[in-house]
Parts: structure tokens; sequence; C-alpha cells
């Protein structure tokens, strides 16, 4: 493989890092490899490929060409050793867990995480003698209480889904540490290593939704792990040969290396338009609260500016008058699509209440911090001024309805 960029910027990494166009007859965009199989030149060969010995390609669920140009670019972009590609963000994680989980183990985890997360470690590896424990992971002192010596993971995302909360990757990765065959795990989804690399903090493992940001076109599904070389082998090995089989797409792997290409220029547009709605909203009179890692009133302003360097493309906010506020907020958008995901050239809103986090209690959302006005917007790539026209026009719409409600309701009659 070709690694000439390797102390290159991370823009010309994403786009040049492991190619080379005269070793593929010219082709300026690698080739995609569609084949599910390789040939062996000799049985000896074969034997040693399977052996490991050997580290030709043999079988795309294993590994294949396209797949590894893109595994590389992501190792040097997050800053690991080497990366594992799968089909989904959940297959990447599902692989990871079953990898370096074993029953009587204990896993750490974030008080918030992404719904199909929660339920995997709650209906999947929590039913195969797994204990998983919650924690709020921002107070290192009940981080420190929770570990035991069956501690085997610490996993997190950190910014949280849906209210942004931050966790200290340092700090956690420090503690973690102090302790043997204690692995951290980051879910850097929402960040993108090119907003923040956990394992330059001390993490052991990334993983990603590679649908969301990295692609960044809402057209396939992946997910990637990123670690050292020791622990992405067995990753494989066990997590996608064996026991997931969520191998990606060498077309999507296309697909998603075109998505890197621009991954820095599109972040980079994702923050500043998010910037500027989180500054606009802070100040509407419709609006409770605004979070939004950007912003002087977040609580973890220091940490954000400390282990992020720009605050992102997501925004969480509050409206004043609860669920039915949401709604019509929500119904009145124009411009925002109402969708779930993330990380799309589409600017996207969600009501965690009715959506995402519907099947919760009123007293689970309080418990997870979301309350049933929050919406969640995921600020896409359009022109900040129409994105700004539409918040406020869906905006103007609730205050009226506000306002006309209040004057039915009886004690305005007085
Ligand atoms: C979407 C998402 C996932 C799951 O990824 P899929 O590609 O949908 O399987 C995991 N973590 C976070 C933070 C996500 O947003």
């Amino acid at each position: 493989m070709n690694n000439k960029h390797n102390t290159c910027g991370f823009s010309t990494r994403a786009i040049h890092h492991g190619y080379d166009p005269k070793d593929h007859h010219g082709a300026l965009v690698p080739p995609i490899y569609l084949s599910a199989t390789f040939a062996f030149p000799t049985v000896e060969y074969g034997a040693a490929c399977f052996a490991g010995e050997a580290s030709g390609h043999f079988y795309t669920r294993i590994s294949n060409p396209t797949l590894a140009l893109l595994e590389s670019r992501m190792a040097t972009l997050e800053g690991g050793e080497a990366a594992v590609a799968f089909s989904s963000g959940m297959g990447a994680i599902a692989a990871t867990f079953w990898t370096l989980l074993r029953p009587g183990d204990e896993v750490i985890v974030s008080q918030t995480l992404y719904g199909c997360t929660f339920a995997l470690l709650h209906h999947g590896i929590g039913e195969f003698g797994i204990k998983v424990r919650h924690v709020d992971l921002t107070d290192l002192a009940a981080l420190q209480a929770a570990l035991s010596p069956a501690t085997r993971m610490i996993y997190c995302e950190t910014p949280a889904n849906p209210n942004l909360r931050l966790i200290d990757i340092a700090a956690v990765a420090r503690l973690a540490h102090q302790q043997p065959n204690v692995t951290v795990v980051v879910d850097n989804t929402y960040c993108t290593p090119y907003l923040q690399r956990p394992l330059e903090l001390g993490a052991d493992v990334v993983v990603h939704s590679a649908t969301k940001y990295l692609s960044g076109h809402g057209d396939i599904t992946a997910g990637i792990a990123v670690s050292n070389q020791a622990l992405a082998q067995r990753i494989r090995l066990q997590g996608l040969k064996d026991l997931t089989g969520a191998v990606m797409s060498p077309q999507d792997a296309s697909l998603l290396m075109r998505g890197l290409k621009t991954l820095a220029l599109r972040m980079d547009r994702h923050c500043s338009n998010a910037q500027a709605l989180a500054e606009a909203l802070q100040v509407h009179p419709a609006v409770e609260s605004v979070i939004y890692p950007g912003l002087r009133s977040f609580p973890q302003y220091e940490l954000a500016t400390r282990q992020m360097k720009l605050p992102g493309g997501m925004i969480a906010f509050e409206l004043k008058g609860g669920i039915e506020t949401g709604r019509r907020f929500m119904n009145a958008l124009q411009l925002f699509t109402r969708a779930v995901s993330l990380g799309d050239a589409e600017s996207l809103a969600q009501h965690p209440a009715s959506m995402t986090h519907s099947t919760y209690t009123p007293e689970q959302l309080a418990q997870h911090g979301i309350s049933e006005g929050l919406v969640r917007l995921s600020v896409g790539l359009e022109d900040v001024a129409d994105l700004l026209a539409d918040v406020h026009q869906a905006l103007a719409k609730c205050a009226r309805a506000s306002v006309r409600k209040a004057a039915m309701a009886p004690s305005a009659v007085r």
C-alpha cells in the first residue's frame, strides 16, 4: 500500500492516503473490487492466507482491496493503527462488544446512549451473562466506585444523543487504565475524527456509524471500528468474520471514500451553520434554552473547546410550552426535513419525545435529560440564511398558537 502521504494534513490524507493512480491504470478514483473471492496462485499460498501467514485477500468477508483502502484511510484519520469496515454502525458496535466481552464480564456505559446500542446492551449482550452498568461518566468518583475487577469495558458517546452532554475522554481513559484489561471504547459518530480523536486522548477503540457524517450524503449504511493492530485483528477475525458477518459492500466503501474527501469542508460548514442557528435560537422569546457546545452558556463549554476542534453540527433546544409546542414547531418546518438520522447535507429535525424516545415514560425522559419540548436539529449544508428563515417562521407559528391557546384558557377570560 502506498503511504507517501502519511505526514500530510487531514484533508490530504482523506483524499490521497494509500492510493496512487499509477498502480491502477491511471484511474484517479480507486477501482471497486466487486469480487467475493480471490484466486490463489498455489494451494500452499492459499494455506498460508488461511493460517494468517500471508496477507493476500481471499474472501471479502475477511478482506477486500477496496475495503482495505477505506480501512487504511479511516485508521490514519483517527490516529489509529488499523480499522475494520462494517455494513452498519450497529454492526461495528456489536462486533466490538462480542469480541471483547465474555459471560461474567462487566461493561460500564454512559447514561444516555444511541437507542439501538442501548437495546443491544440490554436485550443482546445483557441476556448472555454480561453485566451492564449505566454510570454518569461526567462524575469520575462515580466511575471509580463502579469499576470492579470484572470490568472489561467502558463505553461512551460524546456528545451524547440527544442531550449533547460531553464526557472527558482523557479523564475517563486515565482512570480506566489504572486497572489492567479495561478497554475504553468511544462512539465518535457525532464528531468524526475531524473534530475529535479519542485514540489520541487515551481511548482504545473508536466506533462509528459511517451512515452519518463520514459518508455524509445519507445514501449508505456503514460502520467502522478503529484501534491498534492487534485489537483490530481480533475484531475482524471474531467480531466480523465469525460473530456478526456484518461486512461492508465494496460499493459502499467507494461511496464512503467519496464522502471522506469532503469531510473537513462539510464539517466546517455544518459547524458554522449550527453556530449561527444556536445563537439565533438562544435569543428567541419562544425558546426556553439551547444546548450547543459552541455557546458560552453550554455547561461544559471549557471541555468542549479542549476536546473538540469545533462544536459540531447538532443542536438540541427546548421550546416553551412542552410537547404540544414541540409538535407544532416540527410540523411548521418547511426547509428542515422531519427525519431521524444526522450528518446529511439536508438539515433534519426530530422531536425525541414523539419520535426516537416515544416509548419512554415522562419519568424516563426526565431521567435521561430529554424534556418533552426538546427538539434536535442536525444542521445541514444549506445556505444559513434559508435555515434561519425556516426556523424563525416555524417559531413564529408556535408562538402565535400559544398566544391563541392562552387567550382561550379560562384564566384569560377573567
Ligand atoms: C446512527 C448511530 C449508530 C448506529 O449506526 P447505524 O449505521 O444506523 O447502524 C450508533 N451510534 C450513533 C451515535 C448513531 O448516531
